[in-house]
């Protein structure tokens, strides 16, 4: 049966996508980055985009995976239609599906013991060629009811089988190559290979969007679906789409060593926005023309899968936190503010929270993560006397304490504390001492701040107020005091 796809490309069904993580770690970025594909394609074609935990592997699927899994989509908002499938749930369906076939000659029991499959393994070793398993019971049957055995497709023999990969193109492999690979095992239990088939098929999915890492497998469970076309009829072919894996930096396939995978680590430590990441995995390994910075429903809008590259991808930190710093300046200032709050262990109830959420436009233009916006707040919450930076020390030394006393006083004069004001005050000292403003400035932001660097010094000075930036002044200056009684 032919795809379900017209010759256009346009499908002709309902498009249904799925993703089918293996829960035997946490949602890495390749993950991630088919979960939002298949998203992005179910969504473009109005279809529905669905989640299997293909968590057959009883003694390596755990359920804190599982959570890890569930909790980064949620988080990067790759929200499935309906409730997720738990491929262990089916294992009596995936009999069913077997048993269906030997009985139709499509598949068979085979009674090799592992000895003999052991000896056919040496051959082949000795062949220098692949084992490839072809069964005597293939075509005969075994009258002992107690034997124990497992069940095989009847793979094809001759001919070839070809898939019209919507992104590797049309790929071929000679169906000698292919095995009789086992779909039951000897305690009843399904294989992978088996259980993958039957889940997609009674999940309605169209399209196979996953990576290039399992193309090989699509060989072998094509035999599967149409097998089971032929004895049932309505089991189409599905699309199949293999996007190219993410690699680190080095081209190397993307491991541990290049840093993290997982995408807490993102969120959680490296202080990276949902939309940010999503941003980037889209854009690492699809494109749309020059367009960088893409909104989901503009993503929605756009994706195909003509335009996924058939080349790796290589993962580049600085391009993500580029990309973050632009959604930082395009966040809502109270949800970082949260976000900040959360990064400095603040209760929920905290009033600094809302000072922080005030100071949130003078601290997002200099951050590329949520780490840096908590780094930059780090002065608003500090304790007087504040603790002053190694690198930041210097810069009180010399006049630098007798221009703050004059400042502190100029300050201290004035009625109103808004910035138009406090940077005329400022000025007006700064040309009373013959000094440029930066060499008033300099030393009035270590003394508020304990930094080099800050947000604009008269955003600071509103931000912390009148009584706490004369205090924090008045520290430095008594501490010049204290200097000099030595
Ligand atoms: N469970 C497989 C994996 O996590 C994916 C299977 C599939 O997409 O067909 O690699």
């Amino acid at each position: 049966m032919s795809a379900t796809t017209d010759p256009a490309g346009t499908p002709a069904a309902p498009v249904v996508t799925r993703f089918a993580p293996s829960p035997t770690g946490f949602l890495h970025l390749g993950g991630a980055r088919t979960a939002l594909f298949n998203l992005l394609y179910a969504r473009h074609h109005g279809g529905k985009f669905l989640l299997r935990i293909e968590d057959t592997d009883r003694a390596r699927s755990t359920q804190p995976a599982i959570e890890a899994i569930l909790s980064g989509m949620r988080w990067l908002g790759l929200d499935w239609d309906g409730d997720e499938v738990y491929q262990s749930t089916r294992a009596d369906r995936h009999a069913a599906v077997a048993h269906a076939m030997v009985e139709a000659g499509a598949a068979y029991r085979c009674y090799m013991t592992a000895a003999e499959i052991d000896a056919m393994r040496a051959e082949a070793q000795a062949k220098k060629q692949p084992l490839r398993i072809r069964s005597p019971w293939r075509d005969k049957t075994n009258d002992d009811p107690a034997a124990s055995y497992v069940v095989r497709l009847k793979a094809p023999t001759e001919g070839a089988t070809t898939i019209d990969d919507r992104v590797q193109g049309s790929v071929t492999v000679q169906n000698a190559e292919l095995d009789d690979l086992v779909l039951l095992r000897s305690d009843g239990t399904p294989t992978y290979m088996l259980a993958v088939v039957v889940d997609d098929h009674d999940m309605g999915v169209t399209h196979i969007i996953r990576g290039d890492d399992h193309l090989n497998n699509a060989f072998r469970q094509l035999p599967i679906i149409r097998a089971m076309d032929a004895i049932e009829g309505n089991w189409p072919d599905p699309v199949y789409a293999h996007i190219p894996l993410i690699h680190g930096s080095d081209g190397a396939k993307l491991s541990k060593r290049h840093g993290a995978v997982g995408i807490e680590a993102y969120r959680d430590e490296l202080g990276i926005l949902p939309e940010a990441l999503d941003n980037y995995l889209l854009r690492l390994g699809w494109g749309h023309g020059d367009a960088e910075i893409i909104s989901r429903a503009q993503a929605i809008e756009w994706f195909d899968l003509a335009h996924v590259g058939k080349s790796p991808s290589r993962f580049d930190l600085k391009k993500l936190e580029n990309l973050n710093g632009h959604y930082i300046r395009a966040a809502d200032d109270a949800r970082l503010a949260d976000l900040v709050a959360a990064t400095l262990g603040l209760d929920a109830g905290d009033p600094r929270r809302a000072l922080i959420a005030r100071a949130m436009p003078a601290l997002k233009p200099r951050a590329a993560n949520v780490n840096d916006l908590a780094d930059g707040a780090g002065f608003l919450l500090a304790a007087r006397p504040l603790s002053i930076a190694d690198d930041a020390a210097p810069l009180l030394a010399g006049d630098a304490r007798g221009t703050l006393t004059r400042v502190h006083a100029a300050l201290d004069a004035l009625d109103e504390w808004d910035t138009e004001t406090l940077e005329e005050a400022v000025r007006q000292v700064a040309e009373a001492l013959g000094l440029k403003l930066g060499q008033v400035a300099q030393p009035l932001r270590v003394a508020l701040t304990g930094r080099r660097t800050s947000p604009g010094i008269f955003d600071v000075l509103v931000l912390l107020g009148r009584d706490e930036s004369l205090a924090r002044i008045a520290d430095q200056t008594a501490a010049q005091g204290k200097d000099q009684d030595r």
